[in-house]
């Protein structure tokens, strides 16, 4: 498949379609998944939207989020509408084992593969790809994919709000990878009905109060500041996971706490899991954590907003992670 019009070619008939994004699907995901399933709609498409594991109730209210499909919660049933699909879009990932088990299924699917994708590499498995790793999000992407399919007037103000949260969640409220390029897609957005305010209040004020009680014991209990690395780390053990009934999601922003310290430029949130260590990195400015993740914890992701893991133990993982960064004293020591 060529281009955009083999695509649109192939879709120009009714198909089942297959929309997945990544595990723990952050508003990135869940906006450009469910902006391109409110698009396809439109042509008479049967389209279901899927995910390795759930979404964060912050992101309950987006329209069509309940028929979201949960590998985690229903296997069968995410195996049985890959296997009958003749579309899969694979949406903000650039490798099939960031969908695991839904990744093998894909993986030997004889369909239409696309991928839409900001992230660095992709893994070229797809038919037709439409990667920018200069895009701020998959949400810019899925706007830039509709202008090119030549149906612009098709965005309303469903698909619209859907696009925003993810470009709005993945700049960090318009303060990572913006671009003039992006303002002017925002403002096609808002001027299609998006009530911004609105949507930023059901995102971000969303806490319960065991997760801003777990975010001070956090700051106050788990955090290192490395003054000669610029460097801070916060843990979480099996035992905080215990006390703090810590859910998948209640540590979501918890990282980006160690970069409101002045000339704190890398963050590492490591968290012991039942049978991973997994690491969060971010750094500021021209700093890159995505070479940390990639060589040393089995990760990748951008170059400041990264992750990994490891099968060995939490201290081992911070004390790699502290062995490691004196290679990069210099280049953090120069910003
Ligand atoms: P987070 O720290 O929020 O889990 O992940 C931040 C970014 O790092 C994600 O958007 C993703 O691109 C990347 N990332 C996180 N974990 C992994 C991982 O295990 N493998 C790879 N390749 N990328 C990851
Ligand atoms: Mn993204």
């Amino acid at each position: 498949m060529e281009n955009i019009a083999e695509l649109k070619k192939f879709l120009s008939t009714p198909r089942y379609i297959s929309i997945i994004s990544h595990r723990n699907p952050d508003g990135d995901a869940i906006g450009s998944s469910l902006g391109l399933y409110h698009f396809l709609n439109k042509f008479g498409h049967s389209v279901r939207v899927m995910f390795p594991s759930e979404y964060p109730s912050g992101f309950e209210w987006m329209p069509d989020a309940q028929k979201i499909l949960i590998y985690d919660i229903e296997p069968e049933d995410v195996k049985a509408t890959l296997e009958r699909s003749d579309a899969v879009f694979c949406l903000d990932f650039n490798a099939l084992d960031r969908v695991d088990k839904s990744g093998e299924i894909i993986h030997g699917l004889d369909t239409v593969k696309v991928l839409i994708d900001h992230h660095i590499d992709p893994e070229p498995f797809a038919d037709y790809q439409l990667s920018d790793t200069t895009a701020s999000s998959t949400c810019e992407l899925i706007y830039r994919f509709i202008c090119q399919y030549e149906e612009k007037e098709l965005l309303d103000e469903p698909i619209a709000s859907c696009l925003y949260t993810g470009i709005v969640t993945d700049t960090g409220s318009f303060r990572f990878s913006t671009s003039p390029r992006l303002f002017k897609v925002v403002a096609d957005l808002i001027e299609l009905g998006v009530d911004d305010y609105t949507i930023q209040d059901k995102i971000f004020n969303t806490l319960s109060e065991k997760q801003l009680r777990l975010l001070g014991h956090c700051l106050a209990r788990r955090m290192e500041i490395l003054p000669e690395f610029q460097a801070g780390i916060i843990t979480l053990n099996k035992r905080d996971y215990e006390n703090y009934d810590i859910q998948r999601g209640d540590t979501e922003g918890i990282v980006n706490y160690l970069l409101k310290i002045k000339n704190v430029k890398v963050a590492a949130f490591i968290t012991e899991q039942p049978t991973i260590v997994k690491i969060s990195l971010r750094s500021k400015g021209d700093f890159s954590v995505q070479e940390i993740a990639s060589k040393h914890f089995k990760g990748g992701g951008h170059r400041n907003a990264s992750g990994g893991y490891s099968f060995k133990s939490l201290g081992w993982v911070v004390n790699r992670l502290k062995e490691v960064l004196p290679e990069y004293k210099e280049q953090l020591l120069q910003m």
